[in-house]
């Protein structure tokens, strides 16, 4: 009899302690999605690998309804991490990329996101902090878009020449060491031109500076067209402009200059209608550095001037 009463008792005490164990972690757990809704940016629970909880924020950026259903299409929030130089994709760290950043000094790494609301790709800053009594990680996102379309604007105004549009001293200048670099290494051989318009300052004076800039867009335009993909462009200065063409000899970059000083010759400007330009070219020869290369091809262009411009000299 008494050995009934104490098991009664036991499983009476078992189904208390379930049946409020089971209460008070819905509350808890009621309490904790509560906190995580509050938040306007997006936060996600996961333990090591798997999503365990997301913010309102969160499914609203993904396009989700609930939880369930964000977890049963990815297995882990990483999936959603669009490859980019210098964000963190789901290849960068492995399967447990948390834990080892969350172990590592940064805590904190940037990502690329898709957003399924309004159709539009976003940056952030993750930040994992570790829950201490269950070793659960929440992840707090915090949106960077702005600042990142600002560097891309910052950099391209350090590397496009505002008026013409393609790229400026500066940035050819940081191309070309792994260009000479290819170049040494590999045997990986090109060419490069050096043209100048006739004659421009005569233009301006005639027509004033305002219509020489336009010259400058027009005619970098046209030799733009007239180029391959893998041909580099830039402004050098005033109306001076280098072409870079890798895996070219010097006969088919010859042939490229006579090319585009037709074009040129034979294009209709506007007000303007016609100018000529001047074209030095030379090819790349084995231990030739920047300086040597830069001042052959210099030369070239100085002889095409001299010998009554509209032509295309090499060295
Ligand atoms: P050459 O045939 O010997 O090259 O004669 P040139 O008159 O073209 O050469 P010069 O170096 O004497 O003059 C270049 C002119 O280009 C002078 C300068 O005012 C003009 N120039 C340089 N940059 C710009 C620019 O951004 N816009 C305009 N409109 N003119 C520019
Ligand atoms: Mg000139
Ligand atoms: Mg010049």
């Amino acid at each position: 009899m008494d050995n009934y009463f104490i098991v009664g008792l036991a499983i009476t005490a078992l189904m208390v302690w379930l049946v409020s164990y089971r209460y008070y972690s819905k509350r808890h757990m009621h309490f904790v999605q509560s906190f995580l809704d509050s938040n306007n940016s997006i936060t996600v629970v996961c333990d090591k690998k798997t999503i365990i909880s997301i913010n309102k924020a969160g499914l609203k950026f993904f396009g989700v309804n609930n939880l369930k259903k964000f977890q049963s299409s990815h297995a882990s929030i990483s999936d959603l991490f669009i490859e980019e130089d210098g964000c963190v994709d789901k290849y960068t760290y492995g399967k447990n990329w948390i834990e080892t950043i969350e172990k590592s000094k940064r805590k904190s790494i940037k990502v690329k996101l898709f957003s399924v609301e309004d159709q539009m790709y976003y940056y952030f800053y993750i930040k994992i902090s570790k829950m201490d009594y269950n070793n659960d990680y929440i992840l707090s996102f915090n949106n960077i878009t702005d600042i990142e379309q600002e560097k891309t604007q910052i950099k391209k105004l350090a590397e496009y020449d505002p008026l013409t549009k393609i790229y400026n001293r500066v940035k050819l200048n940081s191309l070309f060491p792994e260009i000479f670099y290819k170049a040494n290494r590999y045997g990986q051989h090109f060419s490069i031109i050096l043209l100048d318009i006739d004659h421009f300052k005569k233009i301006n004076d005639t027509y004033g500076h305002n219509i020489g800039d336009k010259v400058l867009v027009e005619l970098a335009r046209l030799i733009n067209m007239g180029l391959r993909q893998s041909d580099t462009f830039a402004r050098w200065g005033g109306e001076e402009f280098i072409i870079v063409s890798e895996m070219s000899t010097r006969k088919e970059t010859v042939a490229l200059a006579s090319r585009l000083r037709s074009q040129v010759e034979n294009y209709s400007f506007d007000i303007i209608k016609n100018i000529t330009c001047s074209f030095g070219v030379s090819e790349f020869k084995d231990g030739d550095t920047q300086t040597r290369l830069l001042e052959r091809v210099d030369t070239a262009l100085y002889e095409a001037k001299e010998r009554g411009r509209n032509q295309v000299v090499s060295k």
